[in-house]
């Protein structure tokens, strides 16, 4: 991805990784969490990202529930990640 910033919580984010531990890169549509906040992110054509749009969201889980779950794993590795790295929620 390229260094981008959090269209929500505006942190700096240069890096992503695989949840999967298939060592895949993101492609524009792909989803991702924002380590710092949690926040749902879409990959855009040039590898930054974007706020998933609600719509969007629905659309998702309407045409496979099991995202929730990928989900909720990447907001659970996002959370261990900022009390790693000693972050709060309101940094
Ligand atoms: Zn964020």
């Amino acid at each position: 991805m390229k260094t981008c910033n959090c269209p929500r919580c505006a942190h700096k984010l240069s890096d992503s990784s695989d949840p999967t531990g298939q060592g895949l890169r993101p492609a524009a549509g792909d989803i991702t969490v924002c380590v710092f906040c949690s926040t749902v992110l879409v990959f855009t054509e040039d590898l930054g990202v974007r706020l998933m749009l609600r719509p969007e969201f629905e659309q998702l889980v309407k045409d496979d529930p099991r995202v929730l779950e990928h989900l909720g794993r990447a907001m659970i590795a996002a959370r261990l990640m900022r009390i790693k790295i000693g972050l709060t929620n309101r940094n």
